[in-house]
């Protein structure tokens, strides 16, 4: 093993083994189990079971995720379950679909929860008119028990190219408070390698009416890694995003997957920079945003301090979903649409991925579920590991054996024995009891979860993305 102290280190401290020892495949820890633990035995029956002891006879707030599939241009980086059209016609069938869907979901649940949490995601969520957007945001108000309190999160995924300034006036009037911006790269040849260009202006114009319609929060969604960004291209990307001045700021690494994701395969890898160099960036980004006077929370995550968000870390009451942090996540979520994911206290679920099958299911009046998992007493525990450590930083040891009835030291003895060498690379620290990530570690978070991933403990890596 080599420690960072012996090890001949570049200016960012980090030395070639060292890269080449974390720089392995890994979950982004979305959810515990990940999806790949997902299986076909699950079925609409077991959602039914498990949503008639989780969402009815219970007043919690809840919270929803609408995935609206259509793109009008293909990204090719992307990895989303999305179909790329120009037709915009499809959005009446998709729509009506959806409807039986909301209409089936509402039924297993209890009318008092309140909906705390609703994000649209997508593809592209604003391929659907300000009609569209109207009937559905009415459809769910129809069969959910959506509320207007300042405290909801309401957020949508824009794609810039398909707004303008009135529909996000429309969409401040829905209920949205949170928008979340595509940004990616403000670089003219990047933005060409992966096929979304779009202009530092229009992303200026956005921002400044979003600002102007009082949404919440604006966050924009970065990558790092893309083809011919290197350090110096990405820096300038930072300027003008800290000119822009987000709230948040997701920070994405892109996982260059040719053999899963067809659209990949038009990005030269020639053209990519390396594990190295995307440290470099990793590091350069965090160092700039961080100087800025941005907070770097967490997993690909930095905030603006007076985000809600930053205060909910430092009230250790931060929490993670499919759709990144969050405030006010309830214990259940229902995904509705083609390949959207449900997250029920004890289980996850996902629906089909095939927008044919999506509606065939619909159409003989079922769930369009495909496939989950039930969570065991183990899973719960290793997802409260592996939650704490992303969203506070930290684990209790001590709060948790209270928590879960077990001795830490015990039940976790092999875990504990592989963090030693994280402590030894400056990952990890301990002060007493608490499990704490190291500011280096804060870049490797995946890393760090990855010791209590009973899942890959059990094989190999490689259906995941990278870590750098
Ligand atoms: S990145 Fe977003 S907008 Fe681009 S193709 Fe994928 S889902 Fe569509």
């Amino acid at each position: 093993m080599t420690s960072m102290s012996e090890a001949v280190t570049d200016k960012s401290g980090w030395d070639r083994e060292l890269i080449a020892k974390y720089d392995v495949s890994g979950p982004r820890y979305t959810s515990y189990p990940t999806a790949l633990q997902f299986n076909e035995e699950f079925t609409d029956a077991a959602y039914h079971q498990q949503a008639e002891k989780n969402l009815k006879n219970n007043i919690a707030p809840l919270s929803l995720y609408v995935h609206i599939p259509f793109c009008q241009n293909i990204c090719y980086y992307c990895a989303c379950n999305k179909v790329v059209t120009s037709d915009h016609a499809v959005s009446r069938q998709y729509l009506d679909h959806l409807s039986k869907e909301i209409e089936l979901q509402s039924q297993l649940v209890d009318k008092h929860r309140a909906v705390t949490q609703l994000h649209f995601g997508g593809g592209t969520p604003t391929f659907l008119d300000g009609a569209e957007l109207t009937e559905l945001m009415h459809l769910l108000a129809t069969h959910f028990h959506l509320i207007d309190s300042e405290q909801r999160e309401y957020s949508i995924e824009i794609d810039p190219r398909t707004v303008t300034k009135d529909s996000l006036a429309l969409l401040k009037g829905l209920g949205f408070n949170r928008l979340s911006l595509g940004v990616q790269d403000f670089d003219e040849q990047v933005q060409i390698a992966i096929n979304r260009q779009q202009r530092f202006g229009l992303v200026q114009t956005l921002t400044d009416v979003a600002r102007l319609h009082q949404f919440k929060s604006i966050s924009y969604d970065l990558i790092y890694g893309l083809p011919y960004q290197t350090p110096d291209s990405l820096r300038q990307t930072m300027e003008k995003v800290v000119e822009l001045l987000p709230d948040r700021i997701a920070f994405y690494n892109y996982a260059h997957l040719p053999e899963r994701f067809k659209s990949q395969r038009a990005i030269d890898r020639h053209t990519l920079p390396d594990a190295s160099q995307k440290l470099d960036m990793l590091e350069m980004a965090s160092n700039y945003l961080t100087d800025a006077g941005y907070l770097h929370i967490g997993m690909d995550h930095f905030v603006w301090p007076e985000d809600d968000l930053a205060i909910a870390q430092q009230q250790g009451r931060l929490q993670r979903n499919f759709q990144g942090y969050s405030t006010c996540m309830a214990p259940d979520l229902i995904g509705l649409g083609v390949s959207a994911i449900s997250a029920l206290s004890e289980s996850y679920s996902q629906n089909v991925r095939q927008l044919d099958n999506y509606y065939s299911l619909l159409n003989q009046g079922k769930l369009p579920i495909d496939r989950g998992v039930i969570l065991e007493f183990d899973d719960k525990l290793r997802r409260s590991v592996i939650s704490q450590l992303i969203c506070n930083l930290e684990l209790n040891t001590r709060n948790f054996e209270k928590q879960f009835s077990i001795i830490f030291s015990e039940y976790f003895a092999k875990e504990l024995k592989a963090l030693k060498s994280l402590e030894v690379d400056g990952l990890i620290h301990w002060q007493d009891d608490r499990l704490c990530v190291a500011e280096r570690g804060r870049m490797m978070l995946r890393n760090i979860c990855m010791v209590f991933d009973k899942y890959l403990q059990a094989g190999p890596t490689s259906n995941y993305s990278k870590v750098l």
